[in-house]
């Protein structure tokens, strides 16, 4: 573990299995290419390293989905096309350029105000559109893309380089037919601008369902999230590709006592010790992201390679472990949350099961308190020295 922090607890990230992920992902998708999508912090793991491992291991694009996020990695010498994935606002189009940002376009006030910031250069400034198929976020429609495309040509100094669009139930085999449907609507689009003179080098349709799962999504350009982290983006696509997921979530005990039969623990006292036994304090809470309803839903965490219970209501900054009787748990005890000890092994998609969510919304979850700890980096390195290469709060 990390030595110099001022609590014992920290996420693991292994940058081989985001290396592995990648590689896998790169081969299902080829010949189309691969971006990896690293918005939020590389989804709670990190905004630098885990992009620079994908990059090392066959991503050719990353995307982001806010400029600043795109700034951090220009900061930090990354230099791979980084897409936006949506239209910045007009006051925003400056700073997306000077970083050469990838802007993505869908509305005329935005390539007007794209135009305004990108005429000094010497060849156009790449852009690529997106049209809405089905998924309603943003979008241009189908009606306005010919428009939105124009205006760009038109524009001077802007160039249409690609275009996109999002799926929004490629995980579920029953909704095969509505992605079926989104992307002929989406080379319906296509034919559209090619029909007033346009052709984008790159399409680009699938996000990692789409990749994995149908093999007409994947166009030029394959832009994969959840996946290059280890996750399935839905139970049944499990297994289609080998995903190993990168981050572990630890922590070692803080504190220990022995409780008699009937204590209750906790804030509001909802559970109670069925026996007498070991309670150890774990020092990680909500504000870590891990969830408050955690304990209450059943969750287990591992110490000393056995599964325990997490007793009573997590806390803001801490929760409680019964170990049960003469368990032997001691303070500084390693306890992982997330990920393997042992032969035992609690994943993210377990814990979302438990929370009815989605693995992405407990690895975005983990807080920015919890430094990341980055092993097997560059050439199979271990660089788990206390000091993550990129702590959170810094980059804040
Ligand atoms: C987040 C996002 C992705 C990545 O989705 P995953 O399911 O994590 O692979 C791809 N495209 C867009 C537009 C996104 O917003």
């Amino acid at each position: 573990m990390p030595e110099a922090l001022s609590r014992p607890a920290w996420a693991e990230v292994d940058l081989d299995a985001v290396r592995h992920n990648t590689a896998a992902l790169a081969t299902v998708a080829a010949p189309a290419a691969l971006c990896a999508v690293v918005k939020a912090e590389g989804y709670g793991h990190g905004a630098v390293p885990v992009p620079r491992a994908a990059l090392d291991a066959g991503a050719t694009w990353l995307a982001v989905a806010v400029v600043e996020e795109g700034e951090a990695l220009r900061r930090a010498g990354i230099r791979a096309p980084i897409l936006l994935l949506a239209e910045p606002p007009p006051e925003a189009m400056a700073d997306a350029l000077a970083q050469r940002l990838t802007l993505t376009l869908y509305s005329v006030e935005g390539v007007q105000a794209a135009a305004k910031v990108a005429t000094n250069g010497r060849s156009p400034t790449s852009v690529h559109l997106k049209v809405d198929t089905g998924m309603h976020r943003v979008g241009a429609t189908p009606d306005t893309l010919v428009d939105v495309a124009r205006a760009v040509e038109e524009a001077g100094g802007l160039r249409v380089e690609g275009l996109w669009t999002h799926l929004a139930a490629a995980e579920d085999p029953a909704e095969d037919g509505y992605t079926t449907e989104q992307l002929r609507c989406f080379e319906e689009a296509r034919d559209r601008l090619a029909l007033a003179g346009i052709h984008p080098d790159l399409l680009h349709a699938a996000n990692s369902a789409g990749a994995i799962a149908h093999p007409a999504a994947r166009y030029d350009l394959v832009r994969c999230g959840i996946s290059v982290y280890g996750y399935c983006p839905g139970a049944a696509l499990d297994g289609r590709v080998e995903l190993r997921p990168a981050m572990s979530l630890k922590a070692r005990v803080s504190f220990v006592k022995e409780l008699d039969a009937g204590e209750r623990v906790s804030y509001g006292l909802s559970y109670a010790l069925s026996e007498p036994g070991d309670l150890a304090t774990v020092p990680l809470g909500y504000d870590d992201g891990v969830r408050r309803r955690l304990a209450a839903a059943g969750a287990e965490v591992l110490v000393n390679g056995r599964r325990c219970p997490m007793a009573g209501t997590v806390t803001m900054d801490q929760f409680l472990v019964d170990c049960g009787p003469s368990s032997g748990v001691k303070t500084g005890d390693e306890v992982v949350l997330i990920g393997r000890q042992g032969d035992e092994q609690i994943t993210a998609d377990h814990w979302a099961e438990l929370l009815d969510t989605i693995s992405y919304e407990i690895v975005c979850g983990v807080g920015p308190r919890v430094p990341r700890v980055y092993v097997n980096g560059e050439g199979g390195a271990v660089v788990a020295d206390g000091r993550p290469e990129q702590p959170r709060l810094e980059e804040a």
